[in-house]
């Protein structure tokens, strides 16, 4: 077994050389559905793996745009559509310095585990671009948007593929990149999620991946008959992601105590209570600042500039910024301090050391693509919504969120359980992923 998953990974590198983000991504899943392939003989024909680590279609792109003193400038665009096995390609667009290939790809490969998990019909999809949204006026970013729509619009559709939001992406981005595509096209139809709420958004969709990573996160304490109340919480990142999974911490009982961004972070051990998010929420998503900002208000608060914040004690960790921002040693620093219970609201944020630490010290740990997988499920309530031309209220859609998260938790348990009882729930959601995909892609030939 351990040869064919290394014949499967030593295969994977030749054909990606220069993409390590997307190799360790195809690498997790291999470790985990090797086996259960081997042990499942209908999964075993057709190059199913195989098919799932090679995108259906790559499209790249040049994005020119003018900037405010009339200098054009080049960046280049991206959108990767992995997998339609189960429904239209969907997944969010990333802009940021970083982006290339290799990050999206792992990202669309991902995606389409996730999507499966939610159990909506949905493929797997990513996008971008390597354009940096900080530092730039509104209309330079709208300008952008436009540019990037011109391109984009070819190839996504209500019934093709459905982008939506990620880092460098939220409201303002989707607002001028819908605008356009309407224009182009002279068609009001739900193209992307994360929509404001006048033209088609949906109620909770902003809130949805940060309080569907603390629904997951109370899902896996209470199979040890715990639960967020009174408990400290180490939280990285103050974007979207970070600051709902902070307010529903709050409104649980949980004691918020860090936040970061990629300058460093901020340390307030007495709690970021309600007053404080909503001065952070404030400064990241109004004012654009910096979360040094903080301290100059809250003297209760330290800031550790360069540095993240996995050295404070704390009893839950939720990595919420980037990928590969809590590496091995980092792991190690959390579990000696007392930690119990990582999820992931971005997406791999933890390394494979780091992941492999907290599984050997059997805590509970959740892989993003199920514990993040609330905002796409809630994508995915959006796309219902739009296709009724209906709303439901807020309390509706955090109901369906709340089951969604409950039942992606069950199939974890599921697939993920040893027989010493530990739930290892990143072979779970691998495996949960896995299964409907390949049902699907078994069922409709060699396509
Ligand atoms: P935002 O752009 O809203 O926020 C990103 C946050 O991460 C910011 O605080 C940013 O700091 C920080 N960050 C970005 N890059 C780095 C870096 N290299 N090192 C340290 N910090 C960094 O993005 P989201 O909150 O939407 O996304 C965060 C993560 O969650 C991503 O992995 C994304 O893929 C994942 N995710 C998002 C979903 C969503 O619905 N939005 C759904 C599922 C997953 P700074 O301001 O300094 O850049």
């Amino acid at each position: 077994m351990e040869k064919n998953i290394q014949d499967f990974i030593d295969l994977i590198k030749k054909k990606n050389p220069n993409e390590p983000e997307f190799i360790q991504a195809v690498e997790e899943v291999a470790e985990a559905v090797i086996p259960f392939i081997e042990e499942n003989k209908q999964y075993q024909s057709d190059k199913l793996l195989e098919r799932m680590a090679e995108p259906e279609r790559v499209t790249m792109f040049r994005v020119p745009w003018t900037d405010d003193s009339g200098e054009v400038h080049v960046n280049r665009g991206y959108r990767i559509q992995m997998n339609s096995a189960i429904g239209p390609y969907k997944g969010g667009l990333r802009f940021h310095p970083s982006v290339n290939l290799s990050i999206l790809k792992f990202l669309a490969f991902e995606q389409v585990f996730k999507n499966s998990l939610t159990t909506l019909p949905m493929g797997g999809g990513k996008g971008g671009a390597d354009f940096n949204p900080k530092g730039k006026t509104d209309r330079e970013v709208m300008r952008f948007c436009q540019s990037f729509m011109v391109e984009l619009q070819r190839i996504i559709g209500s019934d093709t593929d459905i982008p939506a939001g990620d880092i460098g992406v939220g409201g303002r981005e989707i607002g001028y990149l819908f605008g356009y595509y309407k224009k182009l096209r002279n068609e009001f139809t739900g193209i992307l999620t994360g929509k404001g709420r006048s033209y088609g958004g949906s109620l909770i969709r902003p809130e949805a991946t940060g309080y569907g990573n603390v629904y997951f996160a109370q899902n896996m304490l209470k199979t040890r008959g715990q639960d967020i109340k009174g408990k400290k919480v180490v939280i990285s990142g103050s974007g979207n992601v970070a600051q709902f999974s902070a307010e529903k911490i709050l409104q649980v009982g949980g004691i918020v105590i860090t936040m970061s961004d990629s300058g460093g972070y901020i340390h307030d051990e007495q709690g970021i209570d309600e007053a404080k998010l909503a001065f952070i929420m404030d400064l990241k998503n109004n004012r654009r600042g910096r979360i040094s900002e903080y301290v100059d208000t809250y003297s209760s608060a330290t800031y550790h500039e360069g540095e993240r914040p996995w050295s404070v004690k704390c009893d839950i960790a939720l990595p919420c910024a980037t990928q590969n921002e809590l590496d091995g040693d980092e792991a190690k620093a959390l579990v000696s301090n007392g930690c119990i219970c990582i999820s992931e609201g971005a997406n791999m944020p933890c390394t494979p050391e780091a992941v492999e630490h907290f599984i050997h010290s059997k805590i509970l740990f959740a892989p993003g693509k199920a514990s993040n997988a609330g905002g796409v499920a809630t994508s995915g309530l959006e796309m219902s919504q739009n296709s009724m031309r209906y709303s439901w209220t807020a309390e509706e859609v955090d109901s369906k969120l709340y089951s969604i998260m409950n039942d992606i938790h069950e199939a974890c348990v599921t697939y993920g359980k040893d027989s010493d009882g530990f739930v290892d729930y990143v072979k779970g959601a691998n495996i949960a992923g896995f299964v409907k995909v390949a049902d699907a892609m078994l069922a409709q030939g060699i396509v």
